[in-house]
């Protein structure tokens, strides 16, 4: 059993998510978690809304309310659709509690006392016709590096660097698009170069364990060639103060992203152990050198997580070039593995919401079942190549692969039993064909669960599904239906046999298909609880007790009433009854047609 530390990319609350947020960041994690937990793993599946910074602050003059009545608003709606989603959080909360800036702030201070946080004057734009500040990502410019045209001034999304907006070739505001003037202003800047060594020998470790995807490590071990100093605070008045004297009163200086949602995966670790009663429990997670950490995000998110968040931690434990000590949450574990996908596109383009090429989640999910949406974000995602999202494949694979494959053996399997026997049949001598079949189902433990936990999920759903390929195969050939009167005992002894089999199935799909794999048990006339889901729950602010908000927890880890990773004799006797299908059948052509036409509405 290992503490394994599951670290979601957090949602920006600045609308609702759209489907490739969550085939990047929210299904992945969500399979490799519950597949952990099942396999006797303690897991801690922790995220939440990221809601400070600037595009907040335009999001909400443009809704024409303050940043906090957004940030709540669009906190619920991702905290409704995850939930619908059967993402299986241990604590999905959000940036605005109070437990999240006092532990941010408590990094602050001792990454400061440790000497990695260097205060010194650069240089900030300013728009010129308003003469406020324009923070970097809302200045747009070439890429000094690759020279994209349309690269901003935090990061260049097509080489993926880190920029500062004074390094832009021909700058201009995204906003109303004049020529920003840059102007002094002291900030405090992370001092990566101080952290470079370290980093380098924590990557190289990485390296060594041969688990991180080839195109992540690769990307991560380039970005050491060229350390800067990197601002960590900004001239923006929405977001966590900067603890320190004369800083902390200046409602014009506030904290970065940078140095604010990725210290989240930690404080929502802290927030749950606090809420659990046990204050220190999510030490477990974090000071014990034999615990697992796997961060998951999208591609455009590797920076943070492999550089910035990484050498925070080595600052904070003062395992940088300028020593140090811990502070009080003690010597923080650094990741072990990050996970990133590539993008999700859809029907050939990029997502975009202002240009009408999106698909909300909650739409998804509010016209067909959840299942369908995580199998093909599953089977067809992002894992290790850009996936295309067509309503085309959508669908068709929904019904050739769910619903001709796997819920029609479900489906033949609960009626030939409901209606020949009326219960699981025992079994008599087993033949070869029954051994072998058995022995498919068994060996899929090992190998499902072997690429789950290698982030091949891809391989791992085609292989679960080629597993119930071959019981339909045997289910085909053993023609049970023809030796009702011929030979009751064999017959009995078949239904048996498939009724093992699709209850093997049902345990290596339930990580992909957690909403299915509860009906398919029941369809099988299993009773409790199989396939725990999450739960939506209002609770206060835990130093704040005027505040309530919406998080996302759940009982997944009970080992006595979780079903484990292995085989689960099906007991003869239990009842069936006359099953109801498992999953909808879609007429594609009218699903093309009318998501077709809501894009264009759309538009
Ligand atoms: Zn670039």
């Amino acid at each position: 059993m290992t503490h394994v530390l599951s670290a979601v990319a957090w949602p920006y609350a600045n609308g609702p998510r759209h489907i490739g947020h969550v085939a990047g960041f929210g299904v992945p994690s969500d399979v490799f978690s519950r597949y952990m937990r099942m396999a006797g793993h303690d897991v801690l599946m922790v995220s939440g809304t990221d809601e400070h910074g600037t595009p907040i602050l335009v999001q909400a003059e443009q809704e024409g309310v303050g940043p906090q009545e957004l940030a709540d608003r669009y906190n619920r709606v991702i905290a409704e659709d995850l939930h619908a989603l059967g993402l299986s959080y241990d604590l999905f909360t959000r940036t605005t509690t109070r437990n999240h800036h006092a532990v941010v702030q408590e990094l602050f201070r001792t990454v400061h006392r440790n000497g990695y946080m260097v205060a010194k004057k650069g240089m900030g734009a300013i728009s010129p016709s308003t003469g406020r500040t324009l923070p970097d990502r809302y200045v747009e410019g070439t890429c000094p590096i690759c020279g994209f045209d349309g690269a901003r001034g935090d990061q260049c999304d097509n080489c993926g660097n880190q920029l500062d907006a004074i390094e832009l070739k021909d700058p201009r505001s995204r906003i109303n698009g004049e020529t920003p003037v840059f102007v002094e202003t002291e900030h405090f800047y992370l001092d990566l170069p101080a952290l470079a060594d370290a980093l380098g020998s924590w990557l190289q470790g990485r390296a060594e364990t041969g688990s991180w995807r080839p195109n992540v490590l690769k990307f991560s071990q380039n970005l050491l060639e060229d350390l800067k100093p990197r601002a960590m605070t900004r001239d923006i008045d929405w977001g966590i103060p900067v603890p320190l004297p004369g800083w902390e009163d200046n409602p014009a200086k506030r904290l970065y992203v940078w140095f604010d949602a990725v210290v989240g995966y930690l404080s929502a670790s802290v927030e749950w152990a606090r809420r659990s009663g046990d204050e220190d429990a999510w030490r477990a997670w974090w000071t014990d050198p034999s615990a697992r950490s796997c961060y998951f995000m999208g591609k455009d998110n590797i920076t943070f997580h492999s550089q910035i968040w990484p050498a925070e931690l080595l600052a904070y434990d003062g395992r940088g070039a300028k020593g140090g000590e811990p502070g009080p949450y003690g010597d923080l574990q650094l990741p072990s593995e990050v996970v990133a996908s590539e993008f999700l596109t859809m029907e050939g383009k990029q997502f975009s919401s202002s240009r009408g090429v999106v698909i909300y989640v909650r739409d998804v999910l509010a016209r067909y079942q959840p299942d369908a949406l995580r199998y093909f974000i599953s089977a067809a995602g992002p894992e290790n190549n850009d996936a295309d999202f067509t309503w085309q494949e959508f669908a068709t694979r929904t019904n050739s692969e769910l619903v001709a494959g796997w819920g029609n053996l479900v489906n033949r399997t609960a009626s030939l039993i409901a209606r020949n026997v009326g219960s699981i049949p025992g079994r008599g001598e087993l033949t070869d064909a029954d051994r072998a079949l058995l022995q498919t189902t068994s060996a899929g433990f090992g190998t499902v669960g072997g690429l789950i936990e290698a982030h091949r999920q891809r391989a791992g759903i085609a292989e679960a599904m080629r597993v119930v390929g071959e019981v339909n195969k045997y289910l085909t050939e053993q023609e049970p239906w023809k030796i009702k009167e011929s030979d009751p005992e064999r017959m009995r002894s078949v239904l048996h046999v498939t009724a093992q089999a699709v209850s093997d199935c049902r345990t290596l799909l339930s990580p992909f298909l957690p909403h299915s794999a509860q009906a398919v048990h029941e369809a099988l006339g299993g009773t409790g609880t199989v396939s725990p889901l999450p739960q939506l729950r209002e609770v206060t602010d835990l130093d704040d007790a005027s505040r309530s908000y919406p998080v996302l927890t759940g009982d997944y880890r009970r080992g006595e009433t979780l079903p484990q990773w292995a085989p689960h004799p099906v007991v003869p006797g239990t009842p069936v009854a006359p099953p109801k299908p498992v999953f909808t059948k879609l007429d594609v052509a009218a699903v093309v047609e009318e998501e077709t036409a809501r894009l264009r509405e759309g538009l």
